[in-house]
């Protein structure tokens, strides 16, 4: 039986210094420990090894791992990418068109941003709602109450505040409404503007190049960081087109085989039918488990970074138990 552990990884950074430190993060010791612990357990493959697995050429080795960072953020180059030089470690990076050369703050990010920074959450979330009186009309949207019940959840990850402005400025309102709320938020929130903050948080295409260079691999997560499967074909079309233009200016030559790491873990039947043709050869999700067979290449899923011990001698049915865990739970945000 072919087992391939993918994990994900998103913010790597020190959790106390820095500019925001209220955001969720891996630090850097917790992400030292848990590569021991991950070489320890495991073999650390490269994503071509299971392109190849995939096409038949190769096998895949026993307890095969593959390392993955989303959102092109610049931890993974200064924090990241050293340590796994040095440790002789390939890994898979999966940056955004937008965040790399729109220099844009994706909406997503954003939202981060403006809850680290705020200390009174309850109070933003008021904010919020008051904000949204000045669309209602033209928008015919629901009355604050409305909002409040709809959105206002526990979650095992947030306080129910926290749920709902992530809810109302991710998905819950119409697209113009959520990205002009973001924005005026963020501006508040930031107190810099907005290229000089993507400067601070993603990576740029020299430093791609130069990880390609050291035998890391770069693959796609899309234009604009959107759900894939909330968009018409002929948009999901020009997604993917999108990100294999972008792969090509980082390869400097045309993408094939590459890898689509969906945003949010959102596809459809549509986005699995258009990544063929496009040359993609494998699909990551967000879907927490242990990849038991190479059946359905387009839909791998993988752990997040805490699925896994960041210590030692934990043995590895102890992560087991605690993937069952998570997948028993229902609710999980991205
Ligand atoms: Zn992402």
């Amino acid at each position: 039986m072919t087992t391939i552990t993918i994990v994900m990884y998103h913010y790597v950074r020190s959790r106390e210094r820095g500019r925001y430190p209220g955001l969720k993060v891996r630090s850097v010791e917790e992400f030292e420990g848990q590569l021991d612990y991950i070489v320890r357990h495991y073999r650390v493959c490269a994503m071509a090894d299971v392109v190849a697995a995939v096409r038949g050429r190769e096998a895949l080795p026993a307890n095969a791992c593959l390392l993955t960072f989303d959102d092109g953020f610049l931890d993974h180059y200064t924090t990241v990418f050293p340590r796994l030089v040095e440790r002789g470690l390939s890994a898979s990076f999966y940056p955004p068109v937008a965040a790399i050369e729109g220099r844009r703050v994706l909406d997503t990010h954003k939202i981060q941003i403006i809850l680290a920074v705020t200390t009174d959450h309850r109070a933003l979330a008021q904010r919020l709602l008051a904000m949204v009186d000045e669309y209602r009309h033209e928008w015919a949207l629901p009355d604050a109450a409305t909002l409040r019940a709809q959105h206002m959840q526990s979650s095992r990850f947030d306080a129910p505040e926290i749920v709902m402005v992530k809810r109302l400025l991710q998905r819950g309102l119409p697209d113009p409404v959520r990205a002009g709320l973001t924005r005026r938020l963020f501006e508040e929130c930031a107190g810099m503007d907005e290229a000089t903050v993507a400067g601070e948080l993603y990576m740029d295409l020299p430093q791609l190049r130069t990880m390609v260079r050291q035998g890391m691999e770069v693959g796609g997560h899309g234009a604009a960081h959107v759900w894939l499967d909330s968009l018409a074909p002929a948009d999901q079309e020009d997604e993917i087109a999108q990100t294999a233009a972008f792969l090509q200016r980082v390869h400097g030559a045309p993408a094939s085989d590459w890898v689509m790491c969906y945003p949010f873990g959102g596809y459809g039947a549509d986005t699995l039918r258009l990544l063929g043709p496009a040359g993609c050869a494998l699909g990551l999700t967000t879907r927490v488990d242990v990849t038991t067979d190479l059946d359905s290449p387009l839909e791998l899923p993988r752990l997040d970074t805490n699925d896994l011990p960041t210590a030692g001698a934990a043995p590895v049915s102890a992560w087991t138990l605690r993937v069952g865990d998570r997948l028993a739970a229902s609710g999980r945000e991205h």
